[in-house]
């Protein structure tokens, strides 16, 4: 997969870009992340990419000539050329699922005020916000998407995990997690984790992951993909049940 990153300040991403899981994924070749000068398709001796606004009002617009140029110039049958903005579709474990299938995407960086309308209704496949904050820049935005991408190119996590395991990838917030000391400052590790009994273990771990996302974000439940153990569960948590009842009677079942 092909990701192309335009910026006014290369220098605020390329140095992102190039460590831990993005670098290797990009040092193997599982993913080709360039980063683009704007300024590079700007025209005249000082390569202006900014105006002020018609109408009045403070702060400076991006112009659409450099933006225009660029897109031509690196827009491809299958390309798919997106604008960070805050008031763009919001970006989700779904729609980084949907760009890592794609063959490449285009990531825009707006900065001051934005860009010049024209640029988003005519010129731009989508806008994309990675939140409802507003940030100064897309630079981190596009970081952001380019790093939740990466992850789903397959090998590109090699022993780190699964990305199938991940929060959000079945609809799920993720399980817990513990690691050595077995006791830390008085508190322990569930009994499960150290049984050894791999399929009570596995079990353990969807059920907290159902536990966790009902607790938390109850509402990714109505759509996330649920077994009928899982959605038992949910049903009981719905009565007042915790894990804890299900857990003395997967020990029940399994023993
Ligand atoms: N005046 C704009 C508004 O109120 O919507 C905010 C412009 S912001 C200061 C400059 C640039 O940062 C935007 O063009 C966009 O590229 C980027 N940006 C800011 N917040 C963002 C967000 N939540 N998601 C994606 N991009 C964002």
């Amino acid at each position: 997969m092909r990701v192309d990153i335009v910026t006014l300040f290369p220098g605020m991403v390329e140095p992102a870009l190039a460590d831990s899981i993005v670098g290797r994924a990009r040092e193997r070749g599982l993913v080709d992340l360039r980063v683009h000068n704007l300024r590079d398709w700007a025209a005249g001796k000082h390569r202006v990419t900014d105006d002020t606004p018609f109408g009045g009002g403070g702060g400076m617009i991006m112009k659409p000539e450099p933006l225009a140029a660029c897109i031509e110039a690196l827009r491809g049958p299958e390309s798919r050329v997106v604008l960070l903005d805050p008031a763009g579709r919001r970006f989700t474990q779904e729609v980084a699922r949907e760009y890592a299938s794609r063959p490449h995407l285009v990531l825009l960086c707006g900065r001051y005020e934005g860009v010049d309308e024209r640029v988003r209704e005519h010129l731009v496949d989508e806008e994309l916000s990675i939140g409802d904050y507003v940030l100064s820049g897309g630079e981190a935005a596009a970081l952001v998407v380019a790093e939740a991408v990466t992850r789903l190119q397959p090998g590109a996590l090699g022993d780190a995990g699964a990305p199938t395991r991940d929060s959000f990838s079945r609809g799920l917030l993720e399980h817990p997690h513990y690691t050595r000391p077995e006791v830390f400052q008085g508190w322990g590790v569930p009994d499960v984790l150290r049984s050894g009994d791999h399929a009570l273990i596995e079990r353990w771990k969807r059920l907290m992951a159902v536990w966790r996302t009902w607790q938390r974000r109850r509402e990714l439940l109505e759509t996330a993909d649920l077994s009928p153990e899982e959605q038992k569960w949910v049903d009981g948590f719905r009565q007042g049940r915790t894990p804890d009842d299900y857990l003395a009677q997967g020990r029940a079942t399994h023993e």
